[in-house]
C-alpha cells in the first residue's frame, strides 16, 4: 500500500519551478547520457510514477484543466458532441477552434482556457472528454526524447513535479 502524501500545493510547485529551471535544464542533458536504454529508463519512470498516479487526486487539483491547450481530434469532437447533445456545428463555433490547432498541426483546440467544461476542479464532461485529457500526463513511451516536453509542465502538474523529484533521487542527481 503506498501511504506517501505528495504534496499538490500548486503555488510551491510553481515556484519550485522557476527556482529550479536551470538544475531542470541540466537534468535533461544527464538523463540522455544516462547509460540505460530508453526502454530501462521508461520502464524505471513508470515504476516511479505509478504510485504518484495513484496517491494524487486529481479531482483536487484539476490544475492541467485550468492551464493548457486542449487538443482534440475529430472523434474526440464527435464523441464529446454525442455526450453531451451539443450539436458538433454548435461546438466547431462556439467551443473548438480548428485553425488555430492547426498552427500545431493538430485538429482542434478547446477556444477557452481554463476548459470551459471545467465545474469547480470537476470534468463535466467527463465520460466524454478527449483523449488528450485521458492521457495527461504523458511519460512514455520515449520518456528520454520528450522529457523536454514533460518538464514543460512540471511548474503545474503535481504528478509530473513529484515524478521527475523521485527520478532525480533513483538516478543519483
Ligand atoms: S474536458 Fe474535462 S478533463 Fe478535459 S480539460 Fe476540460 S474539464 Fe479537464
Ligand atoms: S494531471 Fe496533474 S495537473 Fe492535472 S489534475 Fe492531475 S495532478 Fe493536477
Amino acid at each position: 500500500m503506498n501511504d506517501q502524501i505528495y504534496s499538490i500545493d500548486l503555488a510551491f510547485i510553481a515556484a519550485e519551478a522557476v527556482r529550479r529551471a536551470e538544475d531542470y535544464d541540466a537534468f535533461r542533458y544527464f538523463v540522455e547520457l544516462d547509460e540505460r536504454t530508453d526502454a530501462e529508463l521508461d520502464t524505471l519512470v513508470e515504476k516511479i510514477a505509478a504510485p504518484i498516479i495513484a496517491a494524487i487526486d486529481c479531482k483536487q487539483c484539476a490544475n492541467c484543466c485550468r492551464s493548457l491547450d486542449v487538443y482534440l481530434t475529430e472523434n474526440d469532437a464527435q464523441h464529446l458532441a454525442n455526450g453531451t447533445f451539443i450539436p458538433l456545428e454548435q461546438l466547431l463555433t462556439e467551443q473548438i477552434d480548428c485553425d488555430r490547432a492547426a498552427e500545431n498541426e493538430e485538429w482542434g483546440v478547446f477556444r477557452q482556457k481554463p476548459c470551459q467544461f471545467l465545474s469547480g476542479k470537476l470534468c463535466g464532461v467527463y465520460e466524454h472528454r478527449p483523449e488528450s485529457c485521458r492521457m495527461y500526463p504523458v511519460f512514455t513511451p520515449d520518456f528520454r526524447w520528450t522529457l523536454d516536453e514533460i518538464l514543460g509542465g512540471v511548474g503545474l502538474c503535481p504528478i509530473i513535479y513529484h515524478t521527475i523529484e523521485q527520478l532525480q533521487q533513483a538516478l543519483g542527481w
